[in-house]
C-alpha cells in the first residue's frame, strides 16, 4: 500500500512515467512488474521523501520508517522468506536511483539482512555455506564502507592478504574458511576503526542503508558529477528496496549484463556478459572474465531465448536501447534493472536511424531519441583505430584526469602560456601543460591543440574555455607532478620536458607520452548523422547560423549546414602573428590621429598620423582579403561582420612584461635607443591600461573615439563584396555594432558608416544591400530596444556580455573564485554562461524582442552569444520567435537537432 504521504510506492504501483518521483531505477522495475516480466518484488522510496529528510536537517520524514516496515512485512509474505529470520532470512538490497542516471556515483548496499546467527540460517536455505559467508563478508565491507566511512582500501589489503596466504588469485576461489577468516578481520578492522560493530539487528541495517544512499545524493563524487553533467543539485534520489536474489549458489545460477543493441557501434544484435555462479558486482568489479552473452546460445539455449525475448520485450515497450541487469538463481530468470543504455553519438545516431527504417520509431521519436548536445562528440579529432591501445598497452600511459572537453590532441608538451603561443607561431602544435589555467592564460589556450591540468574541476578555467572553443581538455589529473618552474612533469615513473611529445583524450582523461595520429571526422561522410540531421531541418524553424572569424571556420560551418554567419569576430583577425604588429602600429599613433581629428594637432602629430594611415591601409588590405574568402565561401548566406570590440589593450604587450624587459634592457648597457623604444611602449600601454577593461574603452566607444578604424574596417567590407560582386557571386554582409548602450552611439556611427559604404558603392557603381544593426550586449540596450531598433536593421543578442552585466561579474572571475560554490550550494541552478539564465537575462531578451519588433516588425533578430550552442537557450530562442541562433561551427550540428527538439516540443 502507498503511504497517504505516497513516500512509498510498491513496483506494481508504479510505472515509467514516474521517474520524476521513483527515479529511472524505480520506475524501470516498476513498468516491467507492470508488463509481466519476472522481477523479484520491492518497493521505491521516492524522491521526494528524500528531499524532505535534507530539508529537515537529516530527519527522517513522519512515517516513513513506518511504511518501510508495512512494505516489507508485504514483501514477506509475496516472497515466503522473513527479514530477520535464521529460518527463510529475507535478504534485502537498497539501491539509490536518481531520475537522472547517475552510474556509480551515489551508493548500494546488498545483501541486507545477515548476521551472525543467520548466516546459517541462510547457509541451510541455500543449500551451501559458502555463498551465505561470501554474500556476509559482502555486506559487512560495504555496509563499513557507505554507511560507517571505513576506506574501501582496508577491506581489499585483507582479502589481498588471506588471497595470498591461501595461494590464490580469485575472491571466487576462496573457501568457506576463508570467508570465515575474513569476516573475522573484516570485523576486527571495523571495530578497530570505529569503536563499534556493523549493527547486528538486520533492522537497524536497513535504517543505516536507506540513511547512507539519501546521503550518497551529496557524496563529492555525486556532486562532481552532477556540476559536469548539468544536472540540478535538487532533484535528490529514490531508494529502491528489493528482495535479494542469488546467481552465486550453484551453476544454475548466475548473472549478467546485456545491452538490446551494441552501444559502441549501434549494431542490431545482443551485446553483453555473463559469469555463472556469481553476485552482479563480480561483473561490474572484473573480478573474473565473463563470457560473451551469445555464448548461452549454445550452452544454455532456454536460458538464452528467454533473455533475448525479454530484450524485444524491453526496446519494444521503450523504443530504446536498453541496457539490463539480470540474475539467474537455480534456473529462474530475474530482471534486475532496466534503463536506457548509455552510448556514443556514433552508436545514438545509428540506433534511431536504423530504428525509424524498422519502423519501431517515427522521425519525430528518432530526433527526440539522440542527445543533442552529444553530437559535438562526432566531430572531434579522434585517435586512429588501435593507436590509443597500442599505446597503453606498451606502458606509455602517464595518468588519468577528468575529461573536461572531448576530443584527441596530441602535441608537444608546453608548460606557459606565453611559450606555447611561440610554439605556434614557429609551427608546432602545442599541449598546453599548466598545474591548472587562469585568464591570463587565454592566449595560450587559444593557439593549443589541447590543455592539460593537474588540478582543477570540471568547472574550473580551463574545462569551461576548452569546452566552449572545442579544444580536448583534461583536468584534476592529480597524478601528475607538474612543475612549471623547471618545465617539467612526471607520471607513471616516467618524466616528460617541455617539448617532449605527448597525447591527450578529452573523452576518457587519458594522457599518454608519444605522438598519436589523430583525424578529424566531417559530416558528409556520416550516413546517419545526415540523415537525422535532414529530418531536423523538416521540423525546426529556428535558422542555424555560425561564428567564424576566418575562411576555415566558414567552410567547416558551411559543411555543418550553417545558413549563414552570425558573427564575425574581426578582433580576432587583428591577432595574427602578420597582424598584431601592424595593428600596435595603428594604436600607438591612434591618439595623434584622433588629436588631429579634434584640430588639435601639436608638435610630432603629423609623423604619428602617418604612421597611423600606413598601418590602417595595411590592415584594411587584410581585412579585404579576409572578409573576401569568407563572404565567397557563404555565397547568398548572410555574413554579419562585427567591427573591432576587444579593449584596446589586449593588442598590445603586458605592462609587466615590458617593466621586466626595460629593466633587463638598463641592466645590460643597453643603447639609448632601445631603452627610449621600450619607455615609450610602456608609456602607450600605461595611457591605454584601464582599471576595468571589460565596462572600459571596448566595442563601439573605440568606433566613436577613433572613428577611422571602423571606417576602415566598413570599407573593407563592402570594397571586398563589390569586388565579389563584380565577380558574379552574389553577397549578404551585415555590419555590426559591438555594446551599444544608447541610440545615440548608433546613431552616430550609422551615420558615418553609411556615408562611408555608399561612397564605396558609388565609385564601384554597384548597389549593395547590406544590412546594419547591432549587438544587444548590455541591459540598457536590451531595455531601450524600441528606440535602438530605428537605427538598427537587425539585433544580435551577445548574451556573453548580457549575461556578465546583467548579473554584474565577470565570467572570469565568477568562474575562477565563487561560480563552482554557487552552483554545489544550490544559489544557482547551472553556469548562466553556459545556459541562458531565463528568468534575468532572458527576460531583457523577452523585452528586447517585443520593443524591437513593434518599432520594426521585419527587424532580423538572432543570437550569437555561446548559449548559441546550447539546447536549452535554442528552446527558449525558439520560444521567443528569433530568426536564428548563431553558434561556433562544430556546434551547428547540436543547434539544428535542437532547434527540431524544441518545436517538437521534446525539449523546453
Ligand atoms: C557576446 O557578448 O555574447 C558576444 C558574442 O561577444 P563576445 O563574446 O565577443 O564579447
Ligand atoms: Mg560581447
Amino acid at each position: 500500500m502507498a503511504s497517504s504521504k505516497n513516500l512509498i510506492y510498491t513496483f506494481d504501483q508504479g510505472d515509467a512515467s514516474m521517474r520524476d518521483l521513483l527515479g529511472g531505477k524505480g520506475a524501470g522495475l516498476s513498468q516491467m512488474t507492470k508488463i509481466g516480466l519476472p522481477v523479484p518484488p520491492g518497493f521505491v522510496i521516492t524522491t521526494e521523501a528524500c528531499l524532505e529528510y535534507f530539508q529537515s536537517d537529516d530527519k527522517w520524514p513522519a512515517n516513513l520508517w513506518e511504511e518501510i516496515k508495512t512494505n516489507i512485512k508485504q514483501l514477506e509474505n509475496t516472497i515466503g522468506r522473513s527479514f530477520g529470520s535464521n529460518n527463510t532470512p529475507l535478504l534485502l538490497s537498497v539501491r539509490s536511483g536518481a531520475r537522472i542516471s547517475m552510474p556509480g556515483m551515489m551508493d548500494t548496499i546488498l545483501n541486507l539482512g545477515i548476521n551472525d546467527d543467520i548466516v546459517g540460517g541462510l547457509s541451510r536455505m541455500m543449500g551451501d555455506e559458502r555463498p551465505a559467508h561470501d554474500a556476509y563478508r559482502r555486506l559487512l565491507q560495504k555496509y563499513a564502507e557507505v554507511v560507517m566511512d571505513i576506506p574501501a582500501h582496508h577491506f581489499e589489503d585483507i582479502l589481498t592478504t588471506n588471497k595470498a596466504i591461501a595461494g590464490i588469485q580469485l575472491d571466487h576461489e576462496l573457501s568457506t574458511a576463508h570467508l570465515k577468516t575474513i569476516i573475522n578481520e573484516f570485523k576486527d578492522l571495523i571495530r578497530d576503526k570505529t569503536s563499534t560493530d556493523v549493527p547486528a539487528d538486520p533492522w537497524i541495517q536497513l535504517r543505516g542503508a536507506v540513511e547512507a544512499v539519501f546521503k550518497s545524493w551529496n557524496n563529492p563524487r555525486a556532486i562532481y558529477y552532477r556540476n559536469h553533467q548539468r544536472i540540478p543539485h535538487n532533484i535528490g534520489t529514490a531508494v529502491t528496496i528489493m528482495a535479494m536474489v542469488f546467481g552465486n549458489v550453484g551453476n544454475d545460477s548466475g548473472t549478467g549484463v546485456l545491452f538490446t543493441r551494441n552501444p559502441a557501434t549501434g549494431a542490431n544484435e545482443l551485446y553483453g556478459e555473463y559469469l555463472s555462479n556469481a553476485q552482479g558486482e563480480d561483473v561490474v568489479a572484473g573480478i573474473r572474465t565473463p563470457e560473451p552473452i551469445v555464448n548461452l546460445k549454445h550452452a544454455n539455449p532456454v536460458l538464452y531465448n528467454q533473455i533475448a525475448e525479454i530484450a524485444d520485450r524491453l526496446e519494444n515497450y521503450y523504443k530504446d536501447v536498453q541496457d539490463v541487469e539480470f540474475t539467474v538463481e537455480h534456473g529462474n530468470l530475474f530482471i534486475l534493472q532496466t534503463r536506457s543504455a548509455k552510448r556514443n553519438a556514433h552508436a545514438a545516431t545509428k540506433t534511431a536511424t536504423d530504428m525509424v527504417k524498422e519502423g519501431l520509431i517515427t522521425k519525430e521519436e528518432a530526433i527526440a531519441r539522440v542527445n543533442a548536445d552529444e553530437l559535438t562528440q562526432l566531430f572531434v579529432p579522434q585517435f586512429d583505430s588501435g593507436v590509443r591501445e597500442n599505446a597503453i598497452s606498451t606502458g606509455n600511459l602517464l595518468a588519468r584526469g577528468f575529461g573536461a572537453s572531448p576530443g584527441a590532441a596530441t602535441g608537444v608538451a608546453v608548460f606557459d602560456a606565453t611559450r606555447a603561443v611561440q610554439a605556434c607561431e614557429s609551427g608546432k602544435r602545442v599541449i598546453l601543460v599548466r598545474p591548472e589555467t587562469n585568464p591570463d592564460d587565454v592566449h595560450g589556450i587559444l593557439n593549443a591543440v589541447g590543455v592539460l591540468t593537474s588540478r582543477g574541476g570540471v568547472t574550473s578555467h580551463a574545462a569551461v574555455v576548452t569546452r566552449g572553443l572545442g579544444i580536448p581538455c583534461i583536468v584534476g589529473c592529480e597524478g601528475l607532478s607538474i612543475d612549471p618552474a623547471s618545465r617539467k612533469l612526471s607520471a607513471n615513473k616516467l618524466t616528460i620536458s617541455e617539448g617532449d611529445p605527448i597525447s591527450i583524450d578529452g573523452a576518457t582523461g587519458e594522457v599518454i607520452l608519444g605522438h598519436l595520429n589523430t583525424t578529424a571526422p566531417v559530416l558528409k561522410d556520416m550516413e546517419e548523422a545526415q540523415s537525422l540531421l535532414a529530418w531536423a531541418d523538416e521540423f525546426r524553424t529556428l535558422g542555424v547560423w555560425a561564428n567564424a572569424d576566418t575562411e576555415e571556420d566558414a567552410k567547416r560551418a558551411s559543411d555543418m549546414g550553417a545558413e549563414g554567419i552570425g558573427l564575425c569576430r574581426t578582433e580576432h583577425m587583428f591577432l595574427g602573428h602578420d597582424r598584431l604588429p601592424i595593428v600596435r602600429q595603428m594604436l600607438l599613433n591612434a591618439s595623434a590621429a584622433q588629436d588631429v581629428e579634434e584640430d588639435r594637432e601639436d608638435d610630432g602629430s603629423e609623423s604619428n598620423l602617418t604612421l597611423f594611415n600606413k598601418a590602417l591601409t595595411d590592415l584594411e588590405e587584410l581585412q579585404k582579403s579576409d572578409f573576401t574568402a569568407i563572404l565567397r565561401v557563404m555565397g547568398t548566406r548572410p555574413v554579419i561582420v562585427r567591427l573591432l570590440d576587444a579593449p584596446l589593450h589586449e593588442f598590445l604587450p603586458q605592462r609587466d612584461n615590458l617593466l621586466s624587459e626595460l629593466t633587463e634592457l638598463k641592466a645590460s648597457n643597453a643603447s639609448l635607443s632601445e631603452i627610449s623604444n621600450k619607455e615609450s611602449m610602456l608609456q602607450h600601454v600605461e595611457t591605454l591600461r584601464e582599471s576595468n577593461p571589460m565596462l572600459g574603452h571596448r566595442g563601439c566607444r573605440v568606433g566613436i573615439t577613433f572613428p577611422s578604424i571602423y571606417e576602415m574596417q566598413v570599407r573593407a567590407l563592402i570594397t571586398a563584396s563589390c569586388d565579389l560582386m563584380d565577380q558574379g557571386v552574389t553577397v549578404k554582409p551585415e555590419i555590426m555594432i559591438p555594446l551599444t548602450s544608447h541610440v545615440n552611439e548608433l546613431a552616430t556611427l550609422r551615420k558615418s558608416l553609411t556615408e562611408v559604404a555608399s561612397k564605396v558603392m558609388r565609385n564601384r557603381k554597384i548597389n549593395l544591400a547590406y544590412k546594419f544593426g547591432t549587438m544587444i550586449e548590455l541591459p540598457r540596450a536590451a531595455l531601450t530596444a524600441g528606440d535602438i531598433a530605428k537605427e538598427s536593421d537587425f539585433f544580435s543578442f551577445g548574451t556573453n556580455d548580457l549575461t556578465q552585466t546583467t548579473f554584474g561579474f565577470s565570467r572570469d572571475d565568477a568562474e575562477a573564485k565563487f561560480l563552482k560554490d554557487y552552483l554545489e550550494k544550490g544559489i544557482l541552478p547551472v553556469n548562466p554562461f553556459a545556459v541562458l539564465d531565463r528568468q534575468g537575462v532572458g527576460n531583457l531578451i523577452h523585452t528586447a524582442v517585443c520593443q524591437g519588433l513593434k518599432a520594426k516588425n521585419d527587424l532580423e533578430v538572432g543570437i550569437c552569444g555561446e548559449h548559441g550552442g546550447d539546447p536549452s537557450s535554442i528552446a527558449f530562442c525558439h520560444h521567443e520567435g528569433l530568426d536564428y541562433v548563431s553558434c561556433s561551427p562544430f556546434r551547428v550540428p547540436v543547434a539544428r537537432l535542437a532547434a527540431a527538439q524544441a518545436a517538437l516540443g521534446v525539449i523546453e
